[in-house]
């Protein structure tokens, strides 16, 4: 079940790339496992999904343990500055960077292990209160201060949009994002002027993020079925 669901999500971003005239290669699927065990990680391993997403450490600590080396991580959950340090150790990517102590921290520990760390600077689009992320008018300044830290790749930008119950509901915000990020990149504020990684949609809107320009679609359900509470 999950390998031809994995099979399927990634017809369907080809699909949706070609419409919309891009490449397929330019947009990776990330299967969040968040709560799923290591079991489920392994069979969509098995059909060639290698990023995995993940939000709560501690569950993720287990299994990235549990599970085959070269399987690549993306932390896409809320981080606090004393869980950074694993953070930095175990994951290839951190998703969800969102002010400048966690990404001092991030910094600190990825240069203790001699490692430069991926991150993404997670934008709060839709301001909302409850909801982590950047106000897009403070990204600028946050990625500024970020470039003196010389462990950190920001590679782009990430965001959760407010819920909509239909997908098109999410089209501005995705929208919102990817003009932030040009305006970003003209102010050569990414690690990667010509390759701006913008991390948006789930398994409702992806399609929809896809053609608004996300490089990263971020999908869990679609792949893995429904959560366990
Ligand atoms: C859970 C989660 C997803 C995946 O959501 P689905 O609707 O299950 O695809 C994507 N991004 C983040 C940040 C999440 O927490």
């Amino acid at each position: 079940m999950i390998c031809s669901n994995v099979e399927h999500i990634r017809a369907v971003i080809r699909e949706t790339a070609l419409r919309c005239g891009r490449g397929p290669q330019d947009i990776e699927l990330v299967a969040v496992s968040k709560r799923m065990p290591a079991d489920a990680v392994d069979a969509a391993y098995q059909c060639g999904q290698t990023v995995f997403g993940e939000n709560y450490l501690q569950d993720a600590e287990e299994k990235i343990r549990q599970c085959d080396p070269s399987v690549r991580w993306h932390f896409i959950g809320h981080l606090q500055s004393n869980k950074a340090r694993t953070a930095a150790e175990l994951f290839q990517m951190v998703e969800t960077v969102d002010r400048l102590k966690i990404a001092r921290a991030l910094d600190k520990y990825a240069g203790r292990c001699s490692r430069k760390l991926d991150v993404l600077v997670q934008v709060n689009v839709g301001r909302e209160p409850q909801k982590s992320g950047v106000l897009p008018e403070k990204a600028r300044t946050l990625l500024r201060e970020m470039q003196a830290l010389p462990n950190l790749r920001v590679r782009g930008l990430m965001t959760m949009p407010p819920y909509g119950r239909a997908p098109d509901a999410s089209r501005p915000w995705f929208r919102a994002l990817r003009i932030l990020s040009e305006e970003l990149a003209r102010d050569n504020l990414f690690y990667a002027k010509e390759k701006v990684a913008l991390s948006m949609g789930m398994s409702g809107d992806f399609t929809v993020a896809i053609e608004e320009g996300a490089t990263l679609v971020r999908v869990g359900t679609a792949i893995f079925g429904k959560r366990p509470a």
